[in-house]
């Protein structure tokens, strides 16, 4: 199976110039690692989520590469246009160049109260526009210390589920146009993480539960995100369950997100 490893710049860098430099270091580092030759980029996908501000000219510098581009959101109100003041649709992230969105992150969840219905409208949105789906699931602190992961997870993917029903045309597309990032949200720029074996079984669990949902989804891509740097992403890396990461902090620095690259590529050999 394909790695993915995906990069989630939040709100960083701060201008246009910082943005450069970090694509010119990040260009540089990928013509330079072996590991990261026209081979092994086939084994990992690499993708990058800047803000929306810098979606066009990232794409623009990355046509020519095999890195990928992602929004970080996209409008619920509407897949084109209307009077959303402030909003972003999935159709001007595909004019813009980007070819994925993340949904569901835990920041959007807790800043912008985000519920299952919301995201739902966000993914029909999404896909009608061949925009492909980083969909964000984990559990807060709270709800790890009381054993309440999976059922999280369980209502979290409720809206995949619910997807399905509602959009059964668009099934066909989930394969290789979603992906699962379980992330943790205690993990989440904290330095904490969970220990290998834990988040294999969660992703089993996720996997499964995609499985019971429809026979196409029996294959599906699950990324860990949490506080994953150059120095864990081996062990995370040697896990079958694990397919890669979605990385915060350590995407803002070429060498250490392009190690991770290669820790996942070298894995799945
Ligand atoms: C994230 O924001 O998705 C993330 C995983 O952040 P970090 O790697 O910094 O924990």
């Amino acid at each position: 199976m394909q790695a993915w490893v995906i990069g989630n710049w939040k709100q960083n860098p701060a201008t246009s110039h910082d943005v450069n430099a970090l694509l010119d270091d990040l260009c540089a580092a990928i013509s330079t690692t072996k590991q990261m030759s026209h081979d092994n980029s086939a084994r990992c996908q690499i993708m990058v989520a800047p803000s929306f501000i810098h979606l066009a000219a990232v794409n623009g510098r990355l046509k020519d590469t095999s890195i990928l581009c992602a929004a970080q959101d996209i409008s619920g109100h509407s897949a084109s246009v209307g009077a959303y003041t402030g909003e972003c649709s999935a159709q001007q992230i595909v004019d813009a160049g980007a070819t994925w969105t993340i949904l569901g992150h835990s920041e959007r969840r807790q800043y912008h109260q985000e519920s299952n219905d919301s995201l739902l409208q966000k993914m029909i949105h999404a896909l009608s526009q061949d925009l492909g789906v980083v969909f964000c699931i984990g559990e807060s602190q709270a709800q790890y210390d009381t054993k309440q992961t999976l059922e999280v997870i369980d209502n979290q993917l409720a809206v995949i589920k619910e997807f399905i029903t509602q959009q059964p045309e668009l099934i066909e597309a989930l394969p290789t146009r979603l992906i699962i990032a379980y992330e943790p949200v205690w993990a989440i720029g904290t330095g904490k993480v969970p220990t290998v074996a834990e988040v294999s079984a969660t992703h089993k669990h996720i996997k499964r539960t995609l499985a019971g949902f429809a026979d196409s989804l029996s294959n599906m891509t699950v990324l860990y995100g949490g506080s994953v740097n150059a120095d864990n992403a081996n062990s995370f890396a040697a896990d079958p369950m694990i397919d890669g990461a979605l990385v915060g902090g350590a995407s803002l620095k070429a060498d250490s997100f392009l190690t991770i690259a290669t820790a996942f590529s070298q894995a799945s050999i």
